[in-house]
């Protein structure tokens, strides 16, 4: 992966903040620079809420019955999500959300 701000070539997504920015040129950022890169991010990789299929099965939410849930990805290298252990490191995992009263759905896959 090529941070398109220095062009470095980094082995792993783990030394990047978002898709196109390494860690260290983000540092350099000043905050709101920061904020609107990371509200850039959460915005590319978010689905608008849909019925969604996971192997077969429709989802369904445990707690209210609602079938709609939107989509988001989550690395699993984020602070606080290390002590799950090193499996988890450098995974992305799917978050999906209901879109009646919040619940997540977590799953993790392999790419
Ligand atoms: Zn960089
Ligand atoms: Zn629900």
């Amino acid at each position: 992966m090529i941070c398109k701000s220095c062009k470095k070539d980094f082995p792993s997504k783990y030394y990047f903040v978002t898709e196109s920015i390494c860690q260290e040129c983000f540092n350099l950022l000043n905050d709101q620079e920061k904020q609107q890169l990371l509200d850039e991010k959460d915005s590319l990789k978010i689905e608008e809420a849909a019925e969604r299929i996971i192997q077969g099965h429709a989802l369904k939410c445990p707690v209210c019955g609602n079938k709609q849930f939107w989509k988001r990805k989550t690395l699993m290298n984020t602070p606080g999500m290390t002590f799950l252990g090193l499996d988890w490191a450098n995974r992305e995992a799917e978050n999906y959300v209901c879109d009646g009263c919040g619940y997540i759905l977590w799953f993790l896959r392999e790419e």
